[in-house]
């Protein structure tokens, strides 16, 4: 006790004023993630405003075998950034270091700090008429930082690819407080191994992201919106293939809503897309700067897949606001589904082709294990990418729900493994799903993971149990286990 108050004391001094938050009322926000399914005890909330105050934080809490987690928005959704339930570990919150360093025009790249809010990157990057391509529902309130630890994905994904194809350099704080820097904006650079990578992706297990090199694009003059009603899942399937053959890169969304989904997210309002309603929903979106006729190419896209009995129905965006009230439909389930309370989310991946058979099997699965669960399916197909959530069944009391989402959990992986696909597409693992992350590595995979954390942090100290059940061992200190 005399140690932490001493490292906080410490701390308290080096941070400045506001650095350091500790009394309840600061707290709550830090300690509770934003589906409120996890709530954890900070011990303390660090705010550090530059790389180097991120280093102090590092060899203090080293030095004094006190374990911390990096948080970013505190958006993800299996329990990475919050932290323990115990008081033991000490939030480090990167929102203070949200400056953008520098943007280029001529180089199409921007270096942004690890706190910079996703939406602020995006605008920043728009001013320059360039365009930074993440794009997710959490945009509002995720950090730059915090994709890159989680490798997100979201809408762009199909055209631009994962946060990972996205960032060109990096600057990290090691466990031990050594600083691994490479801000360049290279394309190409074949030096060596491309350690960035390890960081993008690794959930605040193998160090803390201060800042990150990206890499912008064009800004998309161009934009066409279309919502289409589908005859079934497997001619959404077929469209997609069709899409991606005739309209080739112009396609930058296709997202996926079943009927059930719809209908749900117009329980809140709205009016129904299409009389009849139909079995399934796409929204896609063509885009691009060049000056090419993309109405007449979507047009002619539209009418061929129609005249091909893949689309029964479908509306061209005749303006933003309508091209926003398709997306609306899409923002309207989830808001749908936060309402209906604690339920399985899920962030499968599977072969583009396979998809239709997966759903049904999974169906039939969570299904046979309870008539009343209920299942939606809706996300970025154009990535193979679906977010099958489950609805207990009404009336059910909290523990008997919750019983029964981890049976669902398990039915829908078991699916997963059968027809080749991976538990997690996006969220990551975090607590949450470290279980049966770790019942599916290979052991060689598991060996090399291991092996790599324990060289970098040897004591477990930054995010423990985070991927892997890493107990913290405060008597080995950072760099010394190595090799
Ligand atoms: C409405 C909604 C929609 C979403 N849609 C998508 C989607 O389409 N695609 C998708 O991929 N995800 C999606 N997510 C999940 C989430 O938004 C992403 O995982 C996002 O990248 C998390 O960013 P964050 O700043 O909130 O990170 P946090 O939740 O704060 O942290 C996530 C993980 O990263 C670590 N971390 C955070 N910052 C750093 C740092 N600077 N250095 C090292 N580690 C760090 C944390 O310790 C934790 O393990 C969605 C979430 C919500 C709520």
């Amino acid at each position: 006790m005399a140690r932490t108050a001493e490292l906080l004391d410490g701390l308290r001094h080096a941070l400045g004023p506001g650095g350091v938050l500790d009394g309840d009322s600061d707290l709550a926000r830090y300690a509770r993630d934003w589906s409120g399914d996890h709530v954890g005890a900070p011990l303390a909330v660090l705010r550090p405003s530059s790389t180097e105050a991120v280093r102090e934080i590092v060899r203090r809490c080293a030095g004094a075998g006190v374990p911390l987690v990096p948080q970013g928005g505190h958006t993800g959704l299996v329990a990475g950034a919050t932290p323990s339930e115990d008081g033991r570990e000490l939030v480090v919150s990167l929102e203070r270091m949200n400056r953008i360093r520098r943007i280029d025009a001529l180089d199409f790249s921007m270096v942004a700090e690890a706190g910079c809010i996703l939406a602020d990157v995006k605008a920043a990057a728009a001013e320059e008429e360039l365009f930074f391509p993440l794009t997710l529902g959490a945009q509002g309130s995720c950090q730059i930082g915090g994709n890159i630890a989680t490798n997100a994905g979201g809408l762009n994904v199909l055209r631009y690819g994962m946060t990972r194809e996205l960032v060109l350099g990096l600057e990290v704080v090691l466990p031990n407080g050594d600083l691994l820097e490479d801000l360049r904006s290279l394309r190409k650079n074949n030096t060596g191994y491309d350690l960035k990578q390890l960081f993008i992706g690794s959930e605040g297990t193998l160090g803390i992201v201060t800042a990150a090199a990206l890499r912008l694009f064009p800004r998309p003059t161009r934009r066409e919106t279309v919502l289409l009603g589908c005859p079934s899942l497997g001619d959404v399937i077929r469209l997609f293939g069709r899409a991606r053959r005739e309209l080739g890169d112009l396609v930058s969304a296709f997202e996926l809503m079943t009927r059930a989904g719809v209908a749900a997210a117009l329980e809140g309002g709205g009016q129904e897309p299409f009389t009849p309603p139909t079995p399934a929903y796409v929204i896609l979106e063509a885009s691009t700067s060049a000056r090419v006729d993309l109405r007449a190419a979507v047009e002619g896209f539209l009418a061929d897949a129609m005249a091909a009995g893949l689309v029964e129905n479908g509306a061209m965006a005749e303006s933003e606001a309508q091209a926003a009230s398709f997306w609306r439909l899409r923002e309207a389930l989830i808001e749908w589904q936060v309402r209906q309370g604690r339920h399985l989310r899920s962030d499968v991946a599977l072969p583009i082709s396979l998809l239709p058979a997966f759903l049904a099997a999974a169906e039939t699965a969570v299904r046979s294990l309870d008539p009343g669960l209920v299942l939606h399916a809706f996300g970025h197909v154009g990535d193979g990418n679906l977010h099958l959530n489950v609805m207990p069944p009404a009336g059910l009391a909290d523990a008997a729900a919750e019983a029964l989402l981890a049976r669902c959990e398990e039915v829908v992986f078991d699916q997963v493994d059968a027809f080749g696909g991976t538990i997690s597409a996006e969220h990551g693992i975090g607590r949450k799903k470290r279980r049966p992350f770790e019942a599916r590595l290979s052991p060689p995979a598991r060996a090399l993971s291991l092996a790599l954390r324990a060289h970098l942090d040897p004591a477990a100290m930054m995010s423990p149990g985070r991927l892997f059940d890493t107990p913290v061992r405060p008597g080995l200190a950072a760099g010394e286990a190595g090799g």
